[in-house]
Order: C-alpha cells, then sequence, then structure tokens
C-alpha cells in the first residue's frame, strides 16, 4: 500500500486551479516561521533577512562551513551563495523535499491548513464537518504544549469507544492489536462522534480547539472522515495526530493538525534500542507498522521525500537501512538520503524489496527471514563501498 503524497500533474483547469493555490499560500504563509522550520539556528539576523547554513540536500554542505545561505524572510526568497541557487518559498520546498512544483503546492498548502481538493465542492461536502476549507488557519497557531494536550485528550476519548473497526482494518493488513496499541493507534467510531465533541469541549476553549486544526470554524470536530489516528509521540506523549480514511473513494485519504509532521514516525522508539541495532527506514504508518509486528525495529516517512535532516542524528547510532517503495520516487529518495547520510558521516544500507514492505510481508509466508537476509549483505555492501 503506498502512502505517498498525490503526485498526479495539473492537466486542463488543474493549472488553474494550482496556481489559484500558490496565490493563496502567498497570501497566509508566514515565510519566517517557513524558513525557520528548515534552519532552526539562523546564525545571524538583521532586519527581515537572516544567514543560516543551507540545508538543501542537493547541495551537500558539510555543515562545517559558513552559513551559505541567505533568506529574505519579507519576501519570502532564498539564496544560497556557495551553489549559487536560490528562488522563493516554493522552490525552496521543491528542493528541500525533492518533489516537483505542483506537490511543493499542494503539500505546502496541506501544512497551512488550506483545502487541497480537487473536487467541486459539493452541498454534501459542504455540509460535513471536516470540509477542509473551514480550518482556522488564519489564527495564530496553539502552544505545543497545549496541542499535545489536545491530542492526548482526543485520543483517550477515542480510545474509551469501540476500537473494533480500527483494529479490524489493521489485521487485514497484517498489523496485530498489540502492536497497533503499543503504537497507541486509536480508532475514532463514528456514532461516538458527539460524546468525543462534547468531551473535548469540557476540556478545552472552544478558540484552543479551532487552532489545534481538531475543530474547524463551525466548532466540528475536522477528523470526521478520517478516524484512524496515528499520533506521532515524543516522549511517550502525543505531539502531532495524522489520521487516514478506512473507507474506499475518499480524497484525500488523510487529515493531520495543523503545522508540519515534527518527527519520523515512531522516532520515539529509537531511545530504547541498543546502540548498533539496524533500523528500517521505510514508507508510511502501515510499512512501519508491518515492521514492528515481526520484531523488526522502524521508522516511517510520511511520503518518500519527506525526510528532514534534523532528523537524522538520532538514527547515527544504529544501523539504518533504507526500505523504501520500489517506485520512482522511492527510487529517488532513496538515492538521495545515502548522500545526506553520507554528508554526515553516516551509512545508509538500502534493501530492494518486490512491493511496498506491508505487500512483502502479506504476500511471502517466509518474509521475516528473507528480509533478514537481504538486510545482511546490503549491510555487507555498505561496509565495502
Ligand atoms: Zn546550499
Amino acid at each position: 500500500m503506498t502512502e505517498h503524497a498525490d503526485r498526479r500533474t495539473p492537466r486542463e483547469g488543474g493549472l488553474e486551479r494550482l496556481l489559484a493555490l500558490r496565490d493563496e499560500i502567498k497570501r497566509r504563509i508566514d515565510y519566517r516561521s517557513f524558513f525557520l522550520r528548515y534552519c532552526p539556528n539562523p546564525a545571524k539576523q538583521s532586519g527581515a533577512r537572516f544567514h543560516a547554513l543551507c540545508p538543501l540536500p542537493s547541495h551537500a554542505h558539510t555543515g562545517k562551513g559558513s552559513p551559505s545561505l541567505s533568506v529574505d524572510t519579507s519576501r519570502g526568497l532564498f539564496h544560497c551563495f556557495s551553489r549559487d541557487e536560490g528562488g522563493d518559498a516554493f522552490r525552496f520546498y521543491e528542493l528541500m523535499h525533492d518533489v516537483p512544483f505542483a506537490q511543493a503546492v499542494r503539500e505546502m498548502a496541506r501544512d497551512l491548513g488550506i483545502t487541497t481538493s480537487r473536487r467541486r465542492t459539493s452541498l454534501a461536502s459542504r455540509a460535513a464537518p471536516d470540509a477542509a476549507a473551514e480550518t482556522c488557519e488564519s489564527e495564530e497557531p496553539l502552544a505545543p504544549q497545549r496541542v499535545e494536550a489536545v491530542c492526548e485528550k482526543f485520543l483517550a476519548a477515542c480510545r474509551r469507544e469501540d476500537q473494533t473497526e480500527g483494529t479490524s482494518y489493521l489485521a487485514r493488513r497484517g498489523i496485530d492489536a498489540r502492536t497497533a496499541r503499543l503504537a497507541r493507534v486509536t480508532y475514532f467510531p463514528r456514532r461516538a462522534y458527539r460524546r468525543v465533541m462534547r468531551k473535548m469541549l469540557d476540556a478545552f476553549s472552544t478558540d484552543d480547539l479551532q487552532r489545534s486544526g481538531l475543530f474547524n470554524s463551525r466548532a466540528h470536530l475536522t477528523f470526521y472522515r478520517h478516524r484512524l489516528l496515528f499520533p506521532f509521540l515524543v516522549e511517550g506523549r502525543a505531539v502531532y495526530l495524522q489520521a487516514r480514511t478506512t473507507a474506499a473513494g475518499v480524497e484525500p485519504r488523510w487529515h493531520n493538525m495543523r503545522g508540519s509532521v515534527p518527527a519520523l514516525y515512531n522516532a520515539d522508539a529509537l531511545a530504547g534500542l541498543p546502540t548498533g541495532a539496524t533500523v528500517y527506514l521505510v514508507e508510511g504508518f502501515t510499512d512501519t507498522l508491518t515492521l514492528l509486528a515481526h520484531g523488526f525495529a522502524a521508522v516511517g516517512l510520511v511520503g518518500a521525500g519527506g525526510l528532514k535532516e534534523d532528523w537524522l542524528a538520532p538514527l547515527a547510532r544504529f544501523r539504518t537501512v533504507a526500505a523504501l517503495d520500489p517506485d520512482a520516487a522511492g527510487e529517488r529518495a532513496a538515492t538521495r538520503y545515502e548522500e545526506v547520510f553520507a554528508a554526515r558521516g553516516m551509512r545508509l544500507a538500502r534493501v530492494q524489496l518486490p512491493s511496498d514492505v506491508n505487500d512483502f510481508f502479506r504476500h511471502h509466508p517466509a518474509a521475516a527471514v528473507e528480509l533478514s537476509l537481504m538486510t545482511e549483505a546490503a549491510l555487507e555492501r555498505a561496509r565495502v563501498d
């Protein structure tokens, strides 16, 4: 099962929509926080400008030189003096995540909570509580601690409800209940909607709930069609939620809290692993949980190109093995990550499965043994290279 972002290219009428979306992003984006997310420690700032170590993966900077990236936060422009490459925030996103323009626009829109639905809005979907256009992205985002409290409360409220539908959805994909419980995957049954909403309103102000992205501007829960909840945990606490639909035909298939993906999925589990352990880098929640269910350690990317360099440090003490999807996006990403790891003096081994991890395990009775053998060979190659 692939879970990376929509890579459709714009067709007729699509380009117009895409440019409209781009303009909407330009109206709403805060360039300063956009760039600071990738350059958390700017070297020197003066007015609307700052300099920072250039994080662009394709530039493969050593990280030891002087800050070569200049950012103009009033106009949203960047320039890397060392590689003489620059442009606007969209170009920056393209380079940072190795995605085409159309995907950059869609993902940036999603991060800002702007709808990217290509369907004409029907009356029915306008009436639905999680119509994406209604999130309150114009307001200040909520402080991380409050977002965490909202996530935790929401998970706890859902957890008290019947989990059968979520559990069986995962079971059909070979993910057992214990693995799901450890990862705190939680199901929000539709019939519990009012009860869960009431609990959230008892615990938080509507304003907080809206600013977290859990509620829309009409004070309805936004996780309405997307009810299988995957928390991103930091020290055991949920700091961010992404949810997928378990029904066919619902687009987009994912919904999330406001803000960006904060970490590799399941990165919290790394702390408990011994140094030198093998950790797989895979795409998506399902592949991550599939490996966990079979006794492997794994962390997941949201989309093949979604790795951020500041997530690498915790991987340094492990033997990391990429098992990305065997498609063009997976190939491209794995090749790039090899370089990114190498630039930090780290090694990334790669295994190439005939399908994504979940399919592989579902269709090969000896998948665990085969993967172990392939991994040994890949680690051997990575040592020799
Ligand atoms: Zn650069």
